[in-house]
């Protein structure tokens, strides 16, 4: 079973962005970048799988500017056989990136598609499940466990309520969440192993596929500033605040 693992490059989580001056974006300049942490997961379990013999190839590709390939190449020091960069300098929505996945799965046979749950950057949750539909293909988002035996697949989902089974054929796409693994470090010897795995850049306009961007950003607005906290004395003091504060008397 040869796995496509999406990994995106995204700021990193532990930088404070800001709201760029004319608000229309985040200012990413001279802001640092990493994996996408749930991409991480889900390589990760790519990985893991083909450790076990679950899985035969992971292919790794990242949809994006030439910088993209610092991601990828993270991802092979992680363990991925080989990567892919789909190389554009547009703005790529869930949408267009879905479409250049699902060529690529065509073009690689690829058996299974993991991704992460939703990029940090936007948020969107959409990719996934885009994906799947335009495949015509089972998936499962939120994956907190995935296993193969034979031609199935057994896939745990995290939901509001509790955990869900299922089991499903492949082709397939999965989403990864946070408890689905913790993904292994990468090492300096494994990263300069990396240099030496296969990284083919393909140009988007050689996919054929319509990358036009369905919607367009109004405008990006930092949070409120939240408010102070208050030290209170004792226990009364907070009992007669929270009364005063929620009306009950
Ligand atoms: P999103 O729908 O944008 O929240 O992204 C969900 C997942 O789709 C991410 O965690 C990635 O695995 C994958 N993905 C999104 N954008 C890209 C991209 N530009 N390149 C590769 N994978 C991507």
């Amino acid at each position: 079973m040869k796995i496509l693992v999406g990994v995106k490059r995204v700021p990193d989580p532990n930088v404070k962005v800001r709201v760029r001056s004319d608000g229309a974006g985040v200012d990413l300049a001279n802001i640092k970048m990493t994996v996408n942490p749930f991409d991480e997961i889900a390589v990760e379990a790519a990985v893991r799988m083909k450790e076990s013999g679950e899985a035969s190839e992971v292919v790794v590709v990242s949809c994006g500017t030439t910088q993209s390939q610092d991601a990828l190449r993270t991802a092979l020091a992680m363990g991925a056989d080989r990567a892919i960069l789909v190389q554009t300098d547009a703005e790529l929505q869930p949408l267009a990136v879905a479409k250049i996945l699902k060529e690529l799965v065509a073009r690689e046979s690829a058996e299974l598609v993991l991704l992460g749950k939703q990029a940090i950057d936007d948020d969107s949750n959409q990719t996934g499940q885009l994906l799947a539909a335009l495949l015509d293909a089972p998936q499962a988002t939120y994956a907190s466990s995935i296993r193969r035996q034979g031609d199935q697949l057994t896939v745990v989902k995290e939901t509001d309520d509790g955990r869900e089974t299922v089991e499903m054929s492949f082709p397939a796409v999965i989403t990864a969440d946070l408890r689905l693994n913790e993904p292994r470090y990468v090492t300096l010897p494994n990263l300069m192993k990396a240099k030496k795995k296969p990284l083919e850049v393909v140009d988007v306009a050689s996919l054929g596929v319509d990358i036009a961007p369905r919607f367009r950003t109004v405008s990006v607005r930092e949070p409120a500033a939240r408010k102070p906290g208050e030290l209170l004395p004792d226990v009364a003091a907070l009992v007669s605040r929270l009364r005063a504060e929620t009306n009950l008397n």
